[in-house]
């Protein structure tokens, strides 16, 4: 069992599990937006809207891919910087929690990111290196920006499986559901793993894609989470039914007019399994992104910090404690 030390632990009043800094090469190259965000200022909007405490880690992408070709959106592991992907990354958003804003620490609970695919014994050997010098608490895998669907974890990921075990510590995936068209963060992959690893934890991110037989599936698993990351504009995508999350027939039924009427049912039909976490900054999307077919796509939703609180408005007592820390606690702690 892996406890946060008492000074991080104490004064828990609501824990998000999901929050970005850094840069993204990818969204910065291709001018969408945001791309960046500096660990101080999702300090103060943590302040602002009540978050006393907030799992962070770095962006989807690693400078150590080659930068030319991930702006066209395709990764290359050579021609970057750094010693093993996200070295830079990682090491970077540790300096800036334990160095340079060290009165931001008992506001965050710093996870380290991974490719699951490549260099993944020298990730390992890096890791291992750095948790000597700064503790950290947990790691998050993103499939679709490191092309590297999430069963790599147990094939060539496996020596930061590994790593993850010897040190107790949790897994949050990017993950979609089924029927999306991601089908490297597909959810049943992550399901797989966890039933290969019952002494592992995993989260989920992004509520299943409101995807019900999904849900069913987590809620039956003893060691896996789901997160509610940029909830709001999921209940839009939903509304316009752009084929990004579940919005026909299988979906959790719900006013998807009204996010944190959504939120207050997945709470009551999975208690245990549900936990708040914002996205920020990633809780707003903009992009302009040119589809196969040629034709421009442009996406604009837009959501902030308070919004993301807002999804717990009806959620009241110990189901509150639950989803808005104690779930939480149980992924980080086992
Ligand atoms: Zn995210």
């Amino acid at each position: 069992m892996a406890r946060l030390p008492h000074a991080l632990r104490e004064g828990i009043r609501l824990l998000d599990v999901h929050t970005h800094i850094g840069v993204s090469p990818f969204l910065y190259l291709t001018h969408a937006f945001p791309y960046c965000q500096s660990l101080r200022d999702a300090h103060d909007q943590n302040l602002r809207a009540g978050v006393s405490h907030a799992v962070v880690f770095p962006m989807g992408e690693t400078v150590y891919y080659h930068l030319p070709s991930l702006a066209k959106n395709q990764i290359r592991a050579e021609g970057g910087l750094g010693k093993v992907p996200f070295a830079f990354e990682n090491e970077h958003l540790l300096r800036q929690l334990y160095e340079q804003f060290p009165g931001c620490r008992r506001n965050f609970i710093p996870f380290v990111m991974v490719d699951t695919l490549r260099e993944t014994k020298a990730q390992a050997r890096f890791l291992e290196k750095l948790l000597e010098t700064w503790r950290f608490y947990g790691i998050k895998i993103h499939p679709r920006t490191t092309h590297a669907r999430i069963a790599t974890l147990g094939r060539e990921g496996r020596p930061l499986l590994e790593f993850a075990r010897a040190h107790d510590l949790p897994f949050l995936f990017h993950a979609a559901w089924p029927g999306s068209a991601d089908p490297l963060s597909n959810i049943q992959e992550l399901f797989v793993l966890a039933r290969a690893h019952p002494g592992l934890r995993f989260c989920g991110a992004h509520f299943c894609s409101f995807h019900l037989p999904t849900w069913e599936t987590a809620a039956r698993l003893d060691n896996v989470w789901v997160d509610s990351a940029a909830m709001t504009i999921g209940c839009e995508c939903v509304r316009l039914k752009n084929g990004v999350y579940e919005s026909g027939p299988s979906k959790v039924p719900a006013d998807y007019r009204d996010p944190p009427a959504v939120f207050a049912e997945l709470a009551r039909r999975y208690p245990d399994t549900l936990m708040w976490g914002s996205d920020n900054p990633f809780h707003t999307w903009v992009s302009t992104q040119r589809l196969s077919s040629g034709k421009w796509s442009r996406c604009r939703l837009w959501s902030d910090l308070e919004r993301e609180v807002e999804l717990l408005r009806d959620v009241r007592g110990a189901l509150r404690r639950k989803v808005a820390v104690e779930n939480a606690l149980r992924f980080l702690e086992g």
